[in-house]
């Protein structure tokens, strides 16, 4: 089979064996990616309609305990500014973002020892209470097992926590040994156990990957089935072991979110900031090829330099809540609209 009649097998069956993964990764060209991106859209189009989902992303803190050799705010970096932010600003945060229309928000930070299971769920019961009728979404990496239950019975929804490869030997080498590829996914098989809609997810073009190690993570993501996946370009921060390694491609990463929107027809898919940054309307192009969430800055303008997990990371303009209006005209620039409400996942 050629590269398009394993798009078409793809899009019929919803699943590729690792050879034909490998195959329709390896094979792509300017033509197979235009149709799949029709393929995509038409799907995704059909399950949600012309709705983008928006979640407001409130980066909390940027101390970290880990040092993964990408990230901008690994422990080793010295250079950034720590911050952390309060309950009251966090709240602050939620109530200018439900003035806006956010029904989901994004608690996302570094491993931050501070944020125990007592400051958070705290945390989670004040939101919850002030915000019934909103989704509450938390990215704050790898805990126990007792952990994430405790901030489930808090009133946490959702967790994000991307697998980043599904290779051991490829997470690895973007991990100090301390890291483990099996124990980020046994955490993703406790946070679905548990009863959170989960976002697992990679970065494209991460240093030394290849297509295997994306065919290993399409087969990973088609068996755990999350409710969200999230993908986006690896980009080199300037202060990480990584500094000088090349970025991950837009053209990679479109071609993949496409592959993932016929893999998992129902699942969220967002245009993720790192595609906003690599390129001015990556977003809009994202959508075009089947992803359907935004995920807006709602943390404070001050702070957002801070949370600089790579360089040219976007906070402002459309990126940011306050140009809602300029990505509402985006998106209707290219046909979609934004939707109100949760947007939660079809995919049950
Ligand atoms: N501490 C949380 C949140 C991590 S930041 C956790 O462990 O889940 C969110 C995501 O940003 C990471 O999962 C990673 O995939 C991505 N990221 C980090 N550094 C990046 C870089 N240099 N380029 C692109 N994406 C990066």
């Amino acid at each position: 089979m050629d590269t398009r009649e394993l798009i078409g097998k793809l899009h019929q069956t919803h699943a590729l064996t690792f050879e034909e993964w490998i195959r329709v990764i390896e094979g792509r060209s300017p033509d197979a990616a235009d149709e799949l991106f029709r393929l995509a859209r038409e799907t995704c189009l059909a399950h949600y309609g012309r709705g983008v989902y928006i979640r407001g992303l409130i980066e909390f803190t940027n101390y970290c305990r880990n040092d993964c050799y990408y990230c901008g705010i690994r422990k080793s970096n010295g250079k950034i500014r720590r911050y952390r932010l309060t309950e009251d600003v966090i709240l602050a945060c939620c109530r200018q973002g439900y003035e806006l229309g956010f029904r989901t928000f994004v608690l996302q930070g570094g491993e931050d020892a501070y944020f125990t299971d007592a400051r958070l769920t705290d945390l989670i019961r004040r939101i919850r209470r002030e915000f019934p009728d909103c989704a509450i979404t938390l990215s704050v990496g790898e805990r126990e097992r007792a952990s994430y239950q405790a901030l489930f019975d808090a009133g946490a929804d959702r967790y994000l926590l991307r697998h980043e490869t599904y290779d051991e030997s490829h997470y690895a080498r973007l991990h100090p040994a301390c890291l483990h590829a099996a124990h980020r996914q046994a955490c993703l098989r406790d946070l679905k156990d548990i009863g959170f809609q989960v976002g697992a997810g990679f970065m494209v073009g991460s240093p030394y990957q290849t297509a295997e190690h994306l065919a290993r993570d399409m087969l990973y993501l088609k068996e755990l089935d999350p409710h969200m996946i999230g993908i986006g370009p690896f980009i080199p921060h300037r202060d990480t072991p990584f500094a000088g390694k090349p970025a991950g491609t837009l053209e990679l990463t479109l071609y993949m979110l496409g592959l993932l929107r016929l893999m998992l027809p129902k699942v969220l898919l967002p245009a993720t900031t790192a595609l906003g940054s690599i390129c001015s309307d990556g977003r809009e192009q994202g959508i075009l090829a089947g992803a359907n969430v935004i995920m807006p800055n709602l943390s404070p303008p001050d702070r957002r330099g801070d949370y600089a997990l790579y360089e040219g990371k976007l906070s402002s303009g459309a990126e940011s809540a306050e140009g809602l209006a300029d990505l509402r005209r985006r998106m209707e620039g290219i046909g979609r609209r934004i939707a109100v409400g949760r947007g939660d996942s079809l995919n049950q």
